[in-house]
């Protein structure tokens, strides 16, 4: 199931088949449509829409190329209108100095109205910008520092616990702007680009940027993916879209699909969150959830947030027996390994680890334990011989290069846990078929120097992205 993020089914694209259209796009999977407003009376039509249609939502604005059309009286009737039940949030408004259809200050300065129309309102923006990337984060930055004045405009870059704000539609910027509009609260959609043969930007962005700040969008009735470039797009076009993304990220496109949808959740309030699961799988691997309690507290984890990986809630609310896990995996060998992971430290629970981790063994399949390497501590005894023939693979997190640095990242004291990691990892090369460290790709974090240590240590290297 995908959600259609940004489609204009108002469009006179589709006068002759509006109704078909949304039917054809349930058919193919999409759950929800979102129709973004361009101006005042194309708001009113998406509302209109969004009435007759369970399965579409509305947001409400003045696009760029109609901000001279805008006033004090219509940007009224925008607001009123966004208190409809099926109005998700304002847009799409922003800049496009491509066209210059609205002269520039007049579209600033409506994109700026919006914006604080939204506030008023507390819903998120759909922002379109083209060739005025510059100008929009300014403008954008300059509303965030205004909101939270203590804060000003420098959010930290990466910062995933920034309230979302909205998404930058049809994203046209590189990596790295993409990462900073992440970190100022917002997710990035990339529409049928991705699947050009030179879609350039879009293409890099899709393959760089974790699916957690993605949104999928079709942009009916333009951009219409491979094969049917150059045609009218429709919703019904968007599983195309996600199995390009999907592709690129080396992920499967349900994968795609749920992370995709809890940011729609997240974002618009759209759709659900799902329950909390105690297995979950990534591409080829079956990831079990035993706990969310950990002995550290890492500046970098969302344990105490969202708790969500992929579209996948872990906020479990009882941690699973080692039975309830066992029904749940099923063949093991269906799967490439089966991962003691998730928003806490396996290790917590050894015991129902080490039964599960036994009975996949006996069924022929392969296991993995992602850990802090603290297992010692917590376990007051050396568990590294408990582990062989039961562990395939262990990978530790090594997160930083000396103890000062490790203490501050994971809220711990580094001196002692740093020490005990190590040294569980040195163990684990001597006992355990595969040993991988990690580290998270933190600036602050000298990754040349994590990579020789591991190597030092005669481990695997791997540096994981950020989010
Ligand atoms: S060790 Fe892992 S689970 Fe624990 S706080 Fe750090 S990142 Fe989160
Ligand atoms: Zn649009």
């Amino acid at each position: 199931m995908y959600i259609d993020t940004h489609a204009h089914i108002t469009a006179d694209a589709f006068n002759a088949d509006r109704n078909e259209t949304i039917h054809r796009a349930l058919n193919a999977g999409v759950e929800y449509i979102i129709n973004p407003g361009t101006d005042l009376e194309d708001s009113r039509r998406a509302i209109e829409l969004a009435e007759k249609h369970p399965a579409v939502y509305a947001c409400v604005g003045y696009h760029p190329h109609e901000a001279s059309k805008a006033d004090d009286k219509s940007l009224m009737e925008i607001e009123e209108l966004s208190r409809h039940p099926k109005v998700v949030g304002i847009g799409e408004i922003g800049l496009d100095f491509h066209y210059n259809f609205s002269p520039p200050d007049r579209q600033e300065a409506v994109f700026r109205d919006q914006i604080d129309l939204a506030r008023r309102r507390n819903l998120p923006i759909v922002i379109h910008t083209r060739e005025a990337m510059e100008p929009t984060l300014r403008i954008v930055q300059e509303a965030i520092a205004r909101e939270d004045g203590k804060r000003t405009a420098s959010v930290p870059e990466g910062n995933r616990h920034v309230a979302p704000r909205g998404v930058f539609h049809c994203f046209p910027g590189d990596v790295a702007t993409a990462w900073k509009v992440i970190g100022m609260g917002f997710f990035i959609s990339l529409p049928g680009i991705v699947t050009f043969k030179k879609g350039g930007n879009a293409v890099a962005v899709a393959a760089e940027i974790s699916p957690e700040h993605l949104l999928l969008e079709t942009d009916s009735p333009y951009l219409a993916p491979v094969p049917h470039r150059g045609k009218r797009n429709e919703p019904s076009f968007l599983p195309l879209i996600a199995e390009r993304i999907a592709e690129l990220q080396h992920l499967g496109v349900e994968d795609i699909g749920r992370a995709t949808n809890y940011s729609v959740f997240h974002l618009f309030r759209l759709g659900s969150v799902g329950a909390p699961r105690i297995t979950y799988k990534l591409k080829n691997s079956l990831y079990i959830n035993l706990t969310i309690r950990c002995n550290a507290d890492c500046v970098f984890c969302d344990r105490k947030g969202q708790a969500v990986i992929k579209g996948n809630n872990l906020r479990i609310e009882r941690e699973p027996t080692a039975e309830e896990v066992i029904a749940e995996i099923g063949d093991p060998k269906r799967f490439d390994e089966v991962v003691f992971c998730g928003y806490g430290e396996p290790t917590i629970r050894l015991e129902e680890m080490k039964q599960i981790a036994r009975w996949v063994k006996e069924q022929g399949g392969k296991t993995r334990l992602n850990t802090d390497g603290h297992g010692n501590i917590i376990n007051k005894r050396n568990i590294i011989p408990e582990l062989v023939g039961l562990i395939d693979a262990v990978s530790i997190s090594l997160n930083a290069t000396d103890p000062d640095q490790y203490g501050r990242l994971m809220r711990i004291n580094g001196t002692v846990f740093f020490a005990a990691m190590l040294e569980f990892a040195r163990d684990a090369v001597k006992n355990l078929p595969r040993v991988i460290m990690t580290v998270v790709d933190l600036e602050e974090v000298d990754k040349e120097k994590a990579r020789r240590m591991a190597e030092e240590i005669g481990a695997e290297y791997y540096q994981r992205p950020f989010f």
